[in-house]
């Protein structure tokens, strides 16, 4: 294909586990995709050997500090192109004319570039579910009002949108989310209490970053993709479940008015909802022999059931996981609460990940904020800015609370 004529891509998070997994699905569809900017967090040498790896046209960086640090590991991968650091330079990304913006950016930090681009109106592959449970409303009002295609690219959300396909919504009676269980499934509740980080960070079936591991091993992360859910596909709290399945090769269940269950199932591998949105994705015109339909062909791992042999389903312990019953709540709750409950899940997560507190404690801090916040949480966040708002004075009272809890401590 001529330059022209490819689908255009930016990635923020293009550094990350995600970013990795959509980068490699890139990396094999070179005729179809042009890089247009990749986005990272803090580490310039990584951007730099990913933005040369993909061929991209720019690159930014989202520490202010790192300005040159980028700028010079760029020359070394012998990869000049334009580069910057800031919120302006992520701005600048997000700005690049393209057809796909790949939201792979771990918490709130992706909540103002992906909203820019959907206010850009570009079509958005989405990985960053923090950005609908802290704003969801505001996202999908405004994805709507441009015209945006919302494309989900977290694995249970592809699998419950390739199961739906495209059913209204009046058929479905109910959406199952599969949950992994995470590291501690069939620890007790004692030996969960005394768990530390490097324990939590082992999922079973997937290599992650370390916010969303920790998610996993509390379920807090279900629990957020509950609420993602709701927002993408307007399916209220109450239709929408969750079931453990250790396996993970269901990933999500339609189940519909008639008695009929479509399930998406596919090999636990990120690259696999990665290559079904960047098959989406891609220009209508593009559609040759490489692409079928609107999916790429990919020698990714193919699911051999017989191999497996067997798919277990449990209902979900919220007895040692209490967060996922938290973020239901929240969900139940409405409001700001989830805005609430996710700042809060933020600190506390980054708060044992620098062992200030123990494993439980991220259940129990969550659940102190989100009732310190329920008289004022009536009031659902109306802009990206009063989401930011929300999210400070929650993560402000955790920052108070944690201190506090280190001042009693000595
Ligand atoms: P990660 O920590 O591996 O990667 C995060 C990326 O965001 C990195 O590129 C990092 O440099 C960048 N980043 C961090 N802070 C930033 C900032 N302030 N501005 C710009 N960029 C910043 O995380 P991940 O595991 O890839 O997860 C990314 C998102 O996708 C999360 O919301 C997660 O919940 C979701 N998700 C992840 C997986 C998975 O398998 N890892 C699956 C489904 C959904
Ligand atoms: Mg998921």
């Amino acid at each position: 294909l001529k330059a022209a004529m490819k689908t255009r891509v930016v990635i923020l998070g293009a550094t990350g586990s995600v970013g990795k997994s959509v980068a490699s699905v890139i990396a094999e569809h070179r005729e179809l995709f042009q890089v247009e900017a990749v986005v990272g967090g803090s580490d310039p040498v990584s951007l730099a050997a990913m933005a040369c790896h993909l061929g991209a046209g720019f690159a930014a960086i989202a520490d202010a500090s790192q300005a040159d640090a980028l700028r010079c590991a760029l020359v070394d991968v012998g990869y000049a192109i334009d580069s910057g650091a800031g919120s302006s330079a992520i701005n600048e990304a997000v700005d690049r004319d393209c057809d796909l913006v790949v939201a792979a950016i771990a918490g709130v930090a992706g909540l103002r570039p992906t909203y820019r681009a959907i206010r850009r109106g570009r079509k958005i592959a989405l990985a960053n579910k923090e950005t609908l449970v802290s704003a969801g409303a505001v996202f999908m009002r405004e994805a709507a009002a441009q015209g945006v295609e919302i494309l989900p690219l977290d694995s249970e959300h592809n699998a419950l949108w390739q199961a739906l396909a495209g059913a209204p919504g009046d058929d479905v009676e109910s959406m199952v989310l599969t949950a992994s269980g995470g590291p501690f499934l069939n620890w007790s509740a004692q030996a969960i209490a005394a768990a530390i980080p490097e324990q939590a960070l082992k999922h079973p079936n997937y290599s992650m970053g370390a916010k969303i591991s920790i998610d996993s091993a509390t379920m807090m992360n279900k629990g957020l993709e509950v609420i993602e859910a709701h927002y993408l596909f307007g399916v209220d709290h109450t239709r929408l479940k969750v079931l453990v399945h250790p396996q993970q090769i269901v990933h999500g269940l339609v189940n519909f008015c008639d008695g009929s269950v479509v399930a998406g199932l596919a090999a636990p591998d990120m690259r696999i909802p990665a290559a079904h949105c960047l098959g989406v994705g891609c220009k209508a015109d593009q559609r040759d022999e490489s692409v079928r339909g609107s999916r790429l062909r990919t020698t990714l791992p193919r699911l051999d059931l017989a191999t497996i042999g067997r798919l277990d389903f449990i209902h979900p312990d919220t007895g040692r996981f209490p967060a996922l019953a938290l973020a239901l709540e929240a969900l139940a709750e409405g409001g700001s609460m989830p805005t609430v409950l996710n700042a809060a899940n933020e600190v506390a997560v980054s708060a044992f990940l620098r062992r200030h507190i123990g494993f439980n404690e991220i259940a129990s801090l969550v659940r102190a904020a989100c009732e310190a916040f329920a008289k004022a949480a009536n009031m659902a966040p109306e802009s990206i800015d009063h989401a930011m708002e929300i999210d400070s004075l929650s993560r402000e009272w955790m920052h108070k609370r944690l201190t506090l809890a280190d001042f009693e401590a000595t």
